[in-house]
């Protein structure tokens, strides 16, 4: 269509020329034509582009006419995708609106960036007012702070009451995305909680309720050891009746131990503790129970390196450790301790030439009762809840476990300190060794 006008205007030009005679002016003519035309059409364009918000384009024929025609339907192509695009994000947000757990999204300094209603619900957020705000404003529980303050590119995750309502527990995750951003979600894990508390309730009650006829019969079968002893008849039984009121014993106080190392928060009776000092002792406590097998224990440790913690509960997890050392070390086997420090805080190691473990085993070993070898653990007098008890020490102190091992080589456990809570030798540390 646009090349038959084009060719109708060039005839009309020559049938012009040919009638008047005078080409040039009829040419000069013909092209001012073309150019007012143009210059029409172009202000219409620049018009349309720049004010006109209504969809439809100016109406022109020929070249300008598809050219109208073609730019109405991309600005339409267009106006659509950003529509179907503004529909998806709306859906998105609605569908975290409505999420019953508190989603918070924060910039790479925490300040708050969106939150959805569960947030406001959970944490207490006040929207829109808290645009802007930094979280640690808002939620100002002193264990948050700090947990805010340790920054890091990983998910981390924390337990805390809510600031709305202190019955209320949450478990709250800090999820890094994008390249400066946080997502904070919290989940309300007050039921959850409130089962475990029941859980480890019963446990404590019963083992509570069970220690004292324990007591008794332990001390009876230590007055039975006394008196039957020697005598052919009964000394058997009342070996046996001794070693498993011992066992029983053992396991009672293991688990009222865990108990109290489970519900309370951080330990109380905290005091600077001189690690290398209490290694010290823990080497002579060694050296007793290895007695005939003849390990072969030694300690170095940087003197004065502190730790700010509750001295027995430090020496229970440190003592358990070592026992292990040495129930899954054959005889005459070397065991290690170390206790020294770099920029990451403190660290005790404790390192023996034992049986190892397999790696499948590794991720399970502090579960209470979580035994690699159940025939082992119980003729070695073990409960299974050695590990658990020296878990809970050290997370109560803020600390962590690693376990590196290879079976039939040894085994290493490695308890990390933050430096939150250690006190450096003033001079170069003194290496103490056993
Ligand atoms: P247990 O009372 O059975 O020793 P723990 O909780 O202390 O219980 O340890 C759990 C299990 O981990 C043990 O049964 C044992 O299989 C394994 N284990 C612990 N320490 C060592 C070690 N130093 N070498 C080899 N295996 C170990």
């Amino acid at each position: 269509m646009v090349y038959v006008r084009a060719s109708l205007a060039l005839l009309a030009v020559l049938l012009l020329g040919l009638l008047t005679g005078r080409w040039l002016l009829v040419l000069l003519l013909a092209a001012l034509a073309a150019l007012v035309w143009d210059w029409i059409n172009l202000r219409r364009l620049e018009h349309w582009l720049r004010l006109a918000r209504k969809l439809d384009p100016p109406k022109s024929v020929g070249l300008w006419g598809e050219v109208f025609d073609g730019l109405h339907r991309m600005r339409k192509r267009s106006r659509d995708r950003d529509q179907r695009r503004r529909n998806l994000v709306r859906n998105y947000r609605d569908s975290i609106k409505a999420m019953p757990d508190a989603t918070v999204v924060l910039s790479g300094d925490y300040q708050v960036e969106w939150c959805n209603q569960a947030a406001r619900d959970l944490l207490g957020l006040r929207w829109p007012q808290d645009e802007g705000q930094r979280i640690s404003n808002i939620v100002r529980h002193p264990e948050f702070v700090t947990f805010l303050s340790q920054y890091t590119r990983e998910a981390r995750m924390i337990s805390l009451p809510s600031p709305v309502d202190g019955r209320l527990w949450l478990e709250v995750r800090l999820v890094p995305y994008a390249k400066k951003r946080y997502l904070l979600l919290a989940r309300d894990t007050t039921a959850l909680r409130r089962l475990e508390t029941m859980r480890s309730d019963f446990v404590a009650n019963v083992s509570h309720e069970l220690r004292t006829p324990l007591t008794v019969i332990y001390g009876v079968s230590e007055t039975l050891g006394q008196e039957l002893g020697d005598d052919p008849e009964y000394a058997r039984s009342v070996q046996l009746l001794q070693e498993q009121a011992e066992r029983m014993k053992t396991l009672v106080d293991d688990l009222l131990l865990l108990a109290r190392l489970e519900t309370g928060g951080a330990p109380r009776d905290r005091q600077w503790i001189d690690v290398a000092q209490l290694l010290g002792v823990l080497v002579e406590e060694g050296r007793l129970l290895s007695g005939s097998r003849q390990h072969q224990i030694a300690m170095e440790a940087d003197s004065g390196l502190m730790v700010l913690g509750n001295e027995k509960e430090l020496h229970s997890a440190f003592a358990n450790l070592l026992a292990n050392a040495i129930n899954y070390t054959p005889d005459g086997g070397r065991i290690d301790l170390h206790w020294s420090s770099d920029a990451s805080g403190a660290q005790f190691r404790i390192r023996d030439t034992g049986i190892g473990i397999g790696a499948q085993h590794i991720e399970r070993l502090t579960e209470r009762f979580y035994r690699v070898d159940t025939g082992r653990s119980k003729s070695r007098g073990g409960t299974g809840l050695g590990l658990a008890i020296v878990k809970h020490v050290l997370m109560r102190h803020g600390a962590q476990l690693t376990i590196h091992s290879e079976p039939g080589k040894g085994s290493t456990f490695v308890c990390s300190f933050p430096p939150g809570i250690l006190r450096y030798p003033s001079l170069d540390p003194e290496r103490v060794t056993a």
